[in-house]
């Protein structure tokens, strides 16, 4: 195999020849040198190499995983290729949090605001919709106006003044996770820890935080599916932000069922507002509380619950959500009145075939079909249409009867919803005997225990 030539004094025509020597080396199930994963994510960065060849590389990824040293490697290398910041200027502490990516997981929405509100700066640096998932960057983007799309000083700025800012990566932030989050979700390539793990943590590394809470779900909904998977998952990051003295805390929670009530972009703003009004659905209640109070406690905040509990009566997270759209282009006024956000011109309702108790309403049914009809991206380069959105009825022991509906869906163009309808209504199953609901949360994993 020939050395790894020095980017960017090659020629193109030898970096391709490279990048080819480096997927098969992945293919076989050998490891990369890190100077040759330091030079392929640089040179894929800039455009040298192009998507098929990286497309290449991450379905071997994907195969043959990437063992610790090539992890390390692979996660510096997506830091490095963009600028790394630095809050230290700030005066509080900095904390984020991350999901690996669910169904009508809309949680860092109320959640970001009523930390920041709490007196901790929440520097948040999210994704667009992933596969069957959808992303904080989407979501955000149903606000009329609202830009993610930042530079580091508008990003620094909006931090410094308003505690909280809701962005995604630019050209100059871990532009290597822009560019390969989105090939990922177009080629079948996102299941995969050494990939969700380095995406998530460079992303996060890269926002001079001083804690971090990690949101990993598991379950038909997530794409680490079973517990063992989104444990590895979990631990893998937790190490990767301890290395780097970053207080890191993993949460393992349910995603077999839609978090809320509501999937798809505006859909779920609305929803957030709710719960900014302290009328929000239980379970994305309980999980923002959840999430605060250890984000709060990360921040060395004490009594956490109390204080989210008062910036909800005293409408503070919620203010703080409107000046923060504000900051970033958006109209704050539909955080007001949510009937002005984007909203597709035909419904149409799934119904119960028969009655009893629902014991499965499924994450991946209803998150694939919500994708299909508009929410999400099928190919790199669709549009998301806000206006799409599935509200789920019934959720997991919740009786219905014959006729009763379990879904009503908003869509634009009926040849896409008519082809969802039967794979849409088979995400349910109704059943005589009442099913016992799992825990949200089901493992806490922190610096401890890896
Ligand atoms: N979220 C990310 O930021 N990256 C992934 O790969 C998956 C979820």
């Amino acid at each position: 195999m020939t050395p790894f030539p020095l980017y960017p004094t090659t020629s193109l025509a030898a970096m391709a020849c490279t990048a080819v020597e480096l997927i098969e080396l992945k293919r076989d199930g050998r490891p990369l040198p890190a100077a040759g994963i330091e030079w392929l994510i640089a040179a894929y960065t800039d455009g040298l190499v192009p998507d098929y060849q990286m497309a290449a590389m991450a379905m071997a990824i994907v195969l043959n995983g990437l063992d610790a040293e090539e992890l390390a490697a692979w996660t510096n290398a997506m830091l490095n290729s963009g600028d790394i910041l630095d809050f230290s200027n700030v005066p509080f502490a900095k904390i984020d949090k991350h999901s690996t990516g669910g169904v009508g997981d809309k949680i860092s929405i109320p959640l970001a605001p009523l930390v920041a509100s709490c007196g901790v700066a929440v520097p948040m640096m999210s994704g667009r919709g992933l596969g069957h998932t959808g992303g904080t960057l989407d979501k955000l983007e149903s606000i009329p106006g609202f830009t993610t799309r930042i530079d580091k000083e508008r990003f620094g700025a909006i931090l410094g003044e308003h505690n909280l800012v809701l962005a995604g990566q630019s050209d100059t932030m871990v532009p290597a996770d822009r560019k390969l989050y989105a090939l990922r979700g177009s080629t079948g390539t996102v299941p995969s820890i050494p990939l969700i793990a380095s995406s998530i943590m460079s992303k996060k590394l890269a926002e001079g935080l001083d804690g971090l809470l990690l949101d990993v779900k598991t379950g038909s909904g997530a794409f680490m599916q079973d517990m063992a998977s989104a444990r590895e998952l979990a631990r893998t990051m937790v190490g990767i932000g301890s290395s780097s003295d970053v207080e890191t805390v993993a949460l393992i929670t349910a995603m077999d069922q839609p978090l809320g009530r509501e999937v798809g972009n505006a859909n779920e703003i609305r929803e957030s507002v709710e719960v900014l009004r302290g009328a929000g659905p239980d379970d994305v209640t309980e999980l923002v509380f959840t999430f605060g109070e250890v984000m709060l406690d990360l921040a060395g905040i004490d009594d956490g619950r109390e204080r989210l509990q008062e910036a909800i009566d005293t409408g503070a997270g919620l203010q703080k959500l409107r000046e923060v759209a504000a900051a970033h282009g958006g109209d704050p006024a539909v955080l007001e009145d949510t009937s002005l956000l984007p909203q597709a011109p035909h419904q149409a309702t799934i119904e119960a075939g028969e009655g009893g108790y629902v014991t499965r309403c499924d994450a991946l049914v209803i998150g694939l079909a919500a994708t299909r009809i508009g929410a999400g991206r099928e190919q790199m380069e669709d549009e998301v249409d806000h206006g799409v959105g599935i509200t789920v009825h019934a959720k997991i022991g919740d009786r219905v009867s014959a006729g009763d509906p379990l879904a009503t869906v908003r869509y634009r163009d009926e040849s896409r919803w008519v082809a969802q309808r039967d794979d849409l209504a088979s995400a349910w199953t109704v059943e005589t005997a009442r099913p016992t609901v799992g825990d949200l949360v089901v493992e806490r994993i922190d610096r401890t225990q890896i």
